[in-house]
């Protein structure tokens, strides 16, 4: 069962990963605080929305520090999600400048939705940005003219080297 309510004052670690066969990938939002590791089942888009906001979010704060250290972004395991996240919220606690990740559980109607806050600082969260984004684009499939990420379902203008114009659908399989 999971709790109703869990929050992670000033997270240790914070990441997003994809794990799993090549095909069947699934992403994961994870944080770690002392000995309490959480994972979290989560949608692509959810990750890209991630991103955007967390980018936002720095934006408007004024951005993070200019020396930053490598932050590990690893998943760990074990990787046993706790709730497969239905939506995320983005939030900010000006006295102590953290940054809070809160993820709601995917629930049937009329259930109550766990929900777990991520407390993290404004270079983790640049950093967990700047990683999904990149995640995000490694799991999606690539032109192979050109090597840009394809949006499902959405039409690639290709323009090769050579000045040739070519279409591709990332739905559509790729040209022999
Ligand atoms: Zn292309």
């Amino acid at each position: 069962m999971s709790p109703e309510f869990l929050g992670l004052s000033r997270v240790e670690f914070i990441t997003v990963g994809a794990a799993g066969p090549p095909d069947r990938q699934e992403f994961y939002l994870q944080a770690q605080q002392g000995d309490l590791l959480v994972s979290l089942s989560i949608e692509e888009e959810h990750v890209a929305a991630l991103s955007m906001g967390l980018y936002e979010l720095l934006d408007q704060l004024g951005g993070v520090e200019e020396e930053r250290e490598p932050l590990d972004m690893g998943l760990r395991e074990p990787l046993e999600p706790l709730f497969r996240v239905g939506s995320v919220g983005l939030g900010y606690n000006e006295a102590e400048d953290a940054i809070v990740i809160i993820a709601r559980a995917l629930v049937d109607e009329g259930q109550a939705v766990p929900e777990v806050h991520l407390w993290c600082s404004r270079a983790q969260g640049y950093a967990l940005a700047e990683h999904a984004i990149r995640e995000v684009m490694e799991n999606r499939p690539r032109c192979p003219l050109c090597d840009e990420p394809l949006e499902p379902g959405t039409r690639h203008d290709c323009i090769r080297g050579d000045g040739q114009r070519w279409l591709f659908r990332a739905d559509e399989p790729y040209p022999g």
